[in-house]
């Protein structure tokens, strides 16, 4: 049968498998077949036709047509039976009354069919073809004729001139454009493509895909993880437990058939519909650290999605995160983006890699992904805007400050009514926790208070994903993308001018750069300017890129003059704060005492808000932007607690009441030290990861 089935030329030939039927004619004609009738009128006697064309569509009806054929003229009737998936095919031609019928000639026209049979066939499975995909896919019968030419590569008719000329005309048209948007995917098709009960489920699997995809720890590629499911039986089991009781699930070969497969021309892969273009395989290597707190951590970011669905009329979602470093090649010795010399060197791409050796300069792209906040804490966080902003990391190297500025000069331009305050009066903010998002931090809480005031909020809320487990944070997932935009680039600086490359020559680390250039002006601006150049490079292929079907933003980083200003902010707390301040150590009591009353700070999150006391002059001056009854209802976002069986509570019960973040695994036994983790990379954590 298989092989029956995948015969492009009949089975049976014409020795054991032929029959010729007489249809004598009769004088009324019913109106199924008088188009048939009509044709076989004008034909010469002894001329065989295919009367493919006439034949009903439907099986059923096609077998009772033949059968009860009857038409005004008498015919021979000449069924041939292929033998697999093509069916019967049908010839017959006009004869003559039965005194004058001559048996020669009938055996002469047989052997006639015989040779032309394979055109025959293939104009019946062109036809299946078309009849099949045309109500589907809603093609034009052109297009439609030229896939099947193009995969059959056998002769096809047209039925007629005008049609041939339609046909060559598209298909010098379809080679010349090379637009590969005309090509159309067919595996759509494959197998039952409008099957209705299988809809929630896959449905289901895209959102599954969409949380629970993690990016490679190296971010080197555009592929995603799911570090969730270990198998396919599991994946299948933990789709059917999010969807209601009863549901319809695909079979477990059926789901395994649909990952992209690995070779498209296996025959397996005819059962691949495109659904998801998710391949299956097993990684062999995603070093993840479990972190002590990462059940906790997620249970936090849970309530965080709560409570922004629940305040979602008057919240800002934003997701930060910064990109591995770019690294820039001196000029002539462009350096690949594929390459990490720190890491032992692993080339990518096909650029020819000239400078393997130490490179000074590097563009640090960070991300701010804003997303658009479901009204179902269970919905995707996957939607919204990206914004990038690309940094030389030389002299601009990324601190709390720099990233405060930033986002709160976005925030101006995107997301401001009047230029100054948010929209919304409450941002919320989530990030992977790296040095310059760390909440815990002195100059991170200053940083986020900065912003607090200067965007008028009356609430911010600043929370992080545990340490190892920064493939939680939505904007993790953006990485994949950005990572299109540097696929085999190779960036260098442009030269400046021979006097300052001849002292930079000497230069072999980054602190002996920024040394030489806080003696030296003009290397600053000069350098600042040859990076200048790459840096529009990859603006500008930034800006080509797209997430959900909208364009990547991509912003100006900060200037000093803009970092000062944001600083001397804080003087509506502390007259005598100066905008060069050392933020980690600023000593105010003003603003100490504000954070004090205002603020709520744990491992990892860190919130502020505003208070209704008669007291307090900035509250008083600035007050709650939200409606009263509103305001009256906000809270901190609550600590995970556990209830007396050791499990989490919700959210639900949590809001509005005083929490304390006891049951945080990492700090039992240990309250108020730093956790042994945390002495462990002492030296790694201090300080920002770029110097
Ligand atoms: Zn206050």
């Amino acid at each position: 049968m298989k092989v029956n089935h995948n015969s492009t030329v009949p089975v049976r030939d014409f020795n054991d498998n032929w029959m010729l039927r007489v249809v004598e004619p009769v004088e009324k004609v019913t109106v199924e077949y008088e188009a048939l009738d009509s044709c076989v009128k004008d034909l010469v006697e002894y001329q065989p036709i295919d009367i493919i064309d006439f034949e009903p569509d439907d099986k059923e009806t096609r077998r009772k047509w033949i059968t009860n054929l009857s038409l005004s003229n008498s015919v021979a009737l000449f069924p041939f039976q292929f033998g697999n998936y093509l069916g019967n095919m049908n010839v017959l031609w006009k004869i003559p009354g039965s005194s004058e019928r001559d048996t020669v000639k009938q055996v002469q026209i047989i052997n006639k069919v015989k040779k032309n049979i394979m055109k025959f066939s293939t104009r019946k499975m062109q036809k299946e073809f078309i009849d099949r995909y045309k109500t589907c896919t809603g093609l034009q019968p052109v297009i439609l004729r030229n896939m099947y030419l193009y995969l059959t590569e056998f002769e096809y008719q047209a039925n007629s001139a005008n049609a041939a000329e339609i046909d060559e005309r598209f298909m010098k048209f379809l080679l010349e454009s090379e637009d590969c948007d005309l090509i159309f995917d067919l595996r759509k098709n494959n197998c039952r493509p409008t099957e209705e009960k299988f809809k929630p489920f896959w449905k289901e699997l895209s959102k599954f895909f969409d949380e629970k995809a993690a990016v490679h720890e190296r971010r080197s590629n555009d592929k995603l993880y799911l570090p969730f499911a270990i198998s396919v039986e599991d994946l299948r089991r933990q789709i059917l437990d999010r969807l209601p009781e009863g549901s319809e699930a695909l079979s477990v070969s059926w789901l395994k058939l649909n990952f992209s497969p690995a070779n498209v021309y296996n025959t397996t892969a005819k059962n691949y519909t495109g659904q998801y273009n998710v391949r299956f395989a097993v990684q062999q290597r995603l070093v993840r650290v479990q972190h002590l707190d990462s059940h906790y951590c997620a249970v936090l970011f849970l309530m965080l999605k709560e409570f922004a669905c629940q305040m979602r009329e008057y919240s800002t979602f934003q997701c930060m995160d910064d990109k591995a470093i770019v690294p820039l090649g001196e000029p002539g010795h462009p350096v690949s983006t594929g390459v990490r010399a720190h890491h032992g060197g692993l080339i990518g791409g096909c650029m020819k890699v000239v400078a393997l050796d130490f490179h000074v300069g590097g563009i640090i792209p960070s991300v701010c992904f804003m997303n658009d906040i479901p009204e179902n804490p269970k919905d995707s966080f996957y939607n919204g805007h990206l914004y990038v902003t690309v940094k030389d990391k030389v002299f601009q190297a990324p601190s709390p400050l720099r990233h405060s500025t930033e986002s709160v000069s976005l925030m101006r331009q995107c997301y401001s009514d009047d230029d100054v305050n948010l929209r919304t009066p409450v941002l919320i903010r989530y990030t992977d926790g790296g040095p310059d998002h760390r909440t815990t931090y002195k100059s991170v809480k200053i940083c986020t208070l900065m912003e607090f005031i200067a965007l008028d909020l009356d609430m911010i809320v600043c929370a992080r994903t545990v340490p190892c487990g920064s493939y939680a944070n939505p904007a993790e997932r953006t990485m994949s993308l950005l990572n299109l935009a540097l696929q085999n680039v190779a960036l260098e600086r442009t030269a400046m001018s021979p006097n300052c490359e001849m002292q930079i020559k000497s230069v072999n680390s980054l602190k002996s750069l920024r040394n030489l250039a806080s003696k030296n002006q003009r290397i600053k601006e000069e350098y600042t300017q040859a990076v200048g150049v790459t840096l529009n490079i990859l603006k500008e292929r930034f800006k080509r890129l797209s997430w959900k079907g909208e364009s990547v933003c991509v912003q100006e980083a900060a200037s000093q003059e803009e970092m000062n200003a944001l600083v001397e902010i804080l003087k509506v707390l502390d007259e005598n704060i100066q905008s060069d301040s050392n933020l980690s150590n600023l000593q105010s009591k003003a603003v100490d005492a504000f954070l004090e009353s205002h603020s709520r700070s744990r491992q990892y999150i860190f919130q502020i808000k505003k208070c209704l006391a008669d007291n307090c002059g900035y509250c008083v001056l600035n007050p709650p932007r939200l409606p009263d009854e509103v305001f009256q209802g906000l809270h901190f976002v609550p600590d995970p607690t556990k209830d007396e069986n050791g499990q989490y509570k919700g959210f639900k019960d949590l809001y509005g009441t005083e929490t304390n973040d006891m049951d945080r695994p990492s700090l039992k036994g240990k309250s108020g030290e730093s956790s042994e983790r945390d002495k462990k990379f002492k030296a790694v954590l201090v300080g920002s990861k770029y110097t």
